[in-house]
């Protein structure tokens, strides 16, 4: 329920997907909502406030919808919210570059709520398309302000504001024409063709008289243009290819450097530690537990992870921001179609790159129940920041020659490249067996928006991406390692006859572990990883220091020998590649799956699934290569 304060104004945000609503939102609220040029992205209610005139304005960003009139998930979030929890205003967003579209999703939602305001966003677009909006005219059409703005450029923004509180304080009186929602039920769904079909009737005529439209679409010209070349049979898939290559080969260039300067940082944030440890004459368990597990299993978090999202994460939002991902997801879905299920899993799975539990939440996008719940127990596959490091420093230390740092980078660029398409092959052939056995039936029909290519903002995506994807992941990170660094210290330092428990726990996994090309410590870490697999590593290399405390992290050099001085062959590292790739998802995920689906029957399914893949490739994998070896 909410509480209504007399100096605060509710205020809901609804409009047609990829209009511009976050944008929107972050301009009058100073919050940095995730923000990218495909349509879909937005599948929650964001909240946030702000200041005008001494009253504060209180922000519901609904999810994005082309329609209130049917019942998809998002569909029924929006028209329920508009019933049930009246605000005082409803921005009513629209694109002005398609306001015939935009207008029969406006009529809707006028006919929820008391008064609006109809936001015209894009306006700089629509001038380049030869568009003009009248918008007094469309004003008192629709019986309410009518406001222009170009959210990007942050122009009529200020006029937005002020229009909202004159609009909620009665200074401008709203009266929505009535005339053109008359005999329109959005609850009723038996009059969904009748209803859209006058609003559609309403909304051209409405066009007729307020835009006029005079020369050539550029805009659309070069997303033609461009099209012909990034959606094209020939270099759809090429394109994208290079596209990712490029992406991960920056990455890997760029990682390197500040992880030896983090390392540096907290070598020497070590010494001070010990030297105060000292001073304070603390006990020895203390300071071993504190310093050799809390501390270095967070600085090797750190130094290993940090880089590596810091540089691939903005990279990817400025290609998200370009309006590019919705052409991956038509590149790819006839692939998707032939293995029965629908292509805007493609999508989903982009969103699974930074983060599992974020991508089984994007498959609310999905309207289908069924190609739903393939797109959830198939997200994981795609490499989530907590293993893409591991796949990173593996490959560093075992696939590039090390002859040339140029040529090694390329090297561990297209094995990550490899891992992406090795991924996308594995979700296919696991949705295909899905669909054709415990998800029996014929994909659903979608509809995917190709929206303009649009100059990405780079600075601020880059700045949002930051603090939104990166400092996200790695706080929670962080707080996943802290105490699983003072645990593993403990188990590592507790023995029992001479021996740790931690060996114990590796020499119980070591048989099968070798049976599957990996090892006991390895078996270990993955299990106890299941918090959040960034402390994968850092377990491996506590399990090998035979003085049972971590070393600093001082580069892949050093990685590099301390698993090779362990036993570590390319065999291996294959194998830790696959099962990195394969095997269950982190905690996070897996709550978020049951909640998402409502099922602990598929949460469970999520992470046995992958297991067993896993433990199958890997174990076909050592065990081929000891024939040909031996
Ligand atoms: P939402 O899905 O409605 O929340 O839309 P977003 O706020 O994520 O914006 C979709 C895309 O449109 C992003 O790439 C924005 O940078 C871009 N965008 C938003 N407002 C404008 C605008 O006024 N002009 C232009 N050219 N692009 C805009």
């Amino acid at each position: 329920m909410r509480i209504k304060n007399d100096f605060a104004f509710s205020i809901a945000l609804a409009g047609n997907p990829n209009v511009g609503k976050s944008t929107v939102f972050n301009a009058l609220t100073g919050l940095n909502q995730h923000t990218g040029n495909w349509t879909g992205k937005t599948v929650e209610c964001s909240k946030g406030s702000y200041i005008y005139n001494k009253f504060n304005f209180e922000l519901t960003d609904l999810p994005g919808t082309y329609s209130l009139l049917s019942f998809s998930s998002e569909e029924q979030v929006t028209r329920d919210y508009l019933k049930k929890y009246p605000s005082d205003c409803v921005i009513i967003m629209t694109d002005a570059n398609a306001a015939e579209r935009n207008l029969v999703f406006a009529l809707q939602v006028m006919s929820l709520c008391e008064k609006a305001v109809l936001c015209l966003n894009m306006n700089d677009e629509a001038e380049r398309n030869g568009l003009y909006i009248d918008e007094n005219k469309l004003s008192k059409k629709l019986g309410i302000p009518v406001v222009k703005c170009c959210a990007v450029k942050n122009t009529g923004i200020e006029e937005l504001k002020r229009v909202l509180f004159e609009v909620c304080c009665d200074k401008i009186k709203c009266g929505i024409n009535h005339a053109y929602i008359k005999e329109i039920d959005v609850f009723n769904s038996s009059l969904h063709k009748e209803n859209i079909a006058k609003l559609t009737c309403s909304a051209v005529e409405i066009c007729k008289d307020c835009v006029t439209k005079a020369g050539a679409a550029r805009v659309n010209l070069k997303t033609r243009r461009l099209d012909g070349i990034l959606t094209s049979k020939r270099f759809g898939i090429p394109v994208m290819l290079l596209v990712f290559g490029i992406l991960f080969w920056i990455t890997v260039v760029g990682a390197n450097y500040p992880s030896q300067w983090l390392s540096l940082l907290f070598g020497a944030g070590k010494e001070w530690l010990n030297k105060l440890f000292d001073c304070l004459c603390a006990p020895a368990y203390v300071k071993g537990m504190v310093i050799d597990g809390v501390y270095t299993t967070l600085s090797w978090v750190v130094a290993v992870m940090l880089p590596p999202m810091a540089i691939f994460f903005p990279l990817f939002s400025v290609i998200e921001d370009s309006g590019y991902l919705p052409r991956i997801a038509f590149n790819l879905d006839k692939y998707f179609a032939k293995c029965g299920t629908n292509g805007k899993q493609s999508l989903t799975m982009a969103m699974g790159i930074g983060c599992n539990a974020c991508g089984v939440t994007g498959c609310r996008i999905i309207e289908s129940r069924r190609d739903r719940k393939i797109a959830v127990l198939t997200n994981s596959f795609m490499p989530c920041n907590g293993r893409f490091p591991v796949l990173i420093a593996v490959t560093m230390s075992f696939f590039a020659s090390g002859a040339n740092k140029l040529i090694a980078s390329v090297e561990v660029a297209l094995v990550l490249l490899a891992a992406i398409v090795f991924a996308v092959a594995v979700t296919l052939a696991v949705s295909k067996i899905l669909s054709a056995t415990v998800y029996k039936g014929e994909p659903s029909g979608f509809v995917l928006e190709l929206p303009p290519y649009r100059k990405p903002q780079i600075a601020k995506t880059i700045v949002r991406s930051l603090l939104d994807r990166t400092l996200f992941v790695l706080g929670r990170a962080v707080l996943a390692a802290a105490p699983a660094g003072a645990l593993i210290w403990l188990v590592a330092n507790t023995d029992i006859n001479g021996v740790s428990l931690l060996k114990y726990c590796t020499n119980f996994f070591e048989p099968f572990g070798l049976f599957v090309g990996l090892d006991g410590v390895i078996i270990t870490a993955l299990l106890l990883g299941f918090p959040a697999n960034e402390i994968v590593i850092p377990i491996i290399i506590m399990s090998y220091m035979s003085c049972t405390t971590l070393t600093d992290y001082t580069g892949y050099e050093q990685l590099s020998q301390i698993l090779h001085n362990n036993g570590w062959t390319t065999v291996t590292a294959v194998c830790m590649l696959i099962i990195t790739m394969l095997h269950f998802p982190c905690s996070t995920t897996v709550l978020t799956i049951k909640k998402e689906t409502g099922s602990l029957k598929t949460a469970l399914l999520s992470m046995v699934l992958p297991v067993i893949l896993g433990v199958l490739l890997c174990a076909v994998t050592a065990n081929i290569s000891k024939l040909f070896f031996i």
